[in-house]
């Protein structure tokens, strides 16, 4: 059922392993929960679980069947993957916008640390200080980030050709 990489990446992520494996091994039907369990193999936990996550992030429906003979209410499953493109991209925007606002940040500001990296201190703050660690009582000395901004820049230019 799920064949591409890049998703099954991100649902591994929203469901771990064994949801994932549930998901590649579930059909298409509209099934109740223990059925999608018997067809998968899957721990029946583990099926309420994965479903439940799909359904709040929008990849799996359920409707409600009430039974004609004992008059209960069976929910009635269905995985449906057909919104996930845009999940990943709704997700992509949000860490490049997370991404830019920590660049603009790195590239903007001058850091001090201690030797102890109790906390990174900004410059005027580290000069009200005395160049001080006020934790510590270390030396505040200068942060190089250059290297931190050049991986930022980097993964920026890969997610904004991926997904722009
Ligand atoms: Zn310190």
């Amino acid at each position: 059922m799920v064949r591409d990489a890049a998703i099954q990446g991100y649902l591994k992520n929203l469901v771990g392993e064994d949801g994932l494996e549930m998901i590649e091994r579930a059909s298409i039907d509209e099934l109740t929960d223990e059925k999608i369990a018997e067809e998968t193999g899957s721990n029946l936990n583990t099926v309420r679980r994965t479903l439940y996550i799909l359904y709040e992030n929008r990849l799996a429906n359920y409707r409600r069947e009430r039974d004609k003979d004992s008059g209960w209410l069976t929910y009635l499953w269905q995985v449906d993957l057909s919104d996930i493109s845009r999940n990943m991209d709704e997700e992509a925007q949000k860490l490049i916008k997370r991404l830019e606002t920590r660049f603009d940040f790195e590239a903007q500001n001058v850091c001090y640390t201690c030797e102890n990296s109790c906390n990174r201190i900004l410059f005027e703050k580290a000069s009200d200080y005395d160049f001080i660690c006020p934790v510590c009582q270390a030396s505040l000395d200068f942060q190089d980030n250059s290297l931190l901004i050049e991986v930022l820049r980097g993964k920026l230019e890969e997610l904004k050709r991926a997904f722009e």
